[in-house]
């Protein structure tokens, strides 16, 4: 399969985009990290996802603890980690313009959002290293891509993110991304926009291809690219890679 041999963390693991992309990465053939603080909800994604396919790591990647207990789990698994997809995020307040947005939300937004991801990405790297192709994979946001009145902590978290994921391009050995779904059916999207008809949004699995493909290890684009996944739903994720196992060697 094209994901043999790749094994992938994916955060916010318990529910919605990286709900789907754990189970889309482990039907390609990856082993997968799963993490998120529900640890009922992990479950519900790991399940049926094969004998030794799919780790459950139950952790709140605000706190130390929690982050070590990513890093501890991929370690006592043997210490492979080729691909690393921040999935996780918090939405915050919706709706409140700067001037009046709430410290408390502010902090918790940045934390999760942004000082997690570098948190745990740090302890991260000497896994990353040590694979022949890494690849970090953050999930921005159409809003974290220009200004918009009234998504608050939640835009400028995302805006921050895209500068850590630029930084980290010129930096890091292997490929930096950065993958804004657009909007999509989950949770997330119902508390932002509560009008929406969420029928009339692509669901996880759809916006999937963009993420499989920049997973692979002979993926061409790169480094430091931005992608909307909505421009790759339908598309043939590996289209122009070798798909098979030999080729993630
Ligand atoms: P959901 O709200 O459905 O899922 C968010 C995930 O983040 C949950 O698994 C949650 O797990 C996890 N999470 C939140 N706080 C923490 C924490 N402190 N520690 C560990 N995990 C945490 O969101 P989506 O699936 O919609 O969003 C996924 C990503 O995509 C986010 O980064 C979001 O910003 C981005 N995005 C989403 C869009 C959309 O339309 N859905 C559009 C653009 C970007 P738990 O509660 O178990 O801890």
């Amino acid at each position: 399969m094209p994901l043999s041999g790749r094994t992938i963390l994916v955060t916010g693991a318990s529910s919605g985009i990286g709900r789907g992309l754990c189970r889309a990465y482990s039907a390609a053939g990856a082993r997968v990290f799963a993490t998120g603080r529900n640890e009922a909800e992990l479950a519900t994604t790991v399940a049926g996802l094969g004998d030794g396919a799919a780790v459950a790591v139950v952790a709140d990647l605000t706190t130390a603890a929690g982050r070590r207990a990513v890093a501890t789990a991929i370690s006592h698994a043997g210490g492979t980690l080729d691909v690393a997809v921040h999935a996780a995020g918090l939405l915050g307040p919706p709706e409140i313009p700067l001037a009046h947005y709430p410290e408390d939300e502010w902090r918790s937004v940045l934390e999760v959002n942004v000082t997690a991801v570098h948190l745990l990405h740090q302890l991260l790297v000497p896994f990353l290293d040590a694979a022949p192709k890494p690849t970090v994979i953050g999930l921005s946001s159409t809003v974290g891509r220009e200004g918009r009145a009234g998504w608050g902590m939640y835009a400028v978290s995302k805006h921050a993110l895209e500068g850590w994921l630029a930084t980290l391009a010129e930096e890091f050995k292997g490929k930096v991304y950065s993958v804004n779904p657009g909007g999509t059916r989950t949770p997330m999207r119902a508390a932002a926009v509560p009008g929406e008809d969420p029928q009339t949004l692509p669901t996880p699995s759809d916006i999937a291809p963009i993420f499989l493909r920049l997973a692979h290890s002979g993926v061409p684009e790169p480094t430091g690219g931005l992608f909307d996944a909505r421009d790759w739903i339908d598309s043939d994720p590996w289209e122009g890679l070798r798909t098979d196992p030999a080729s993630d060697a």
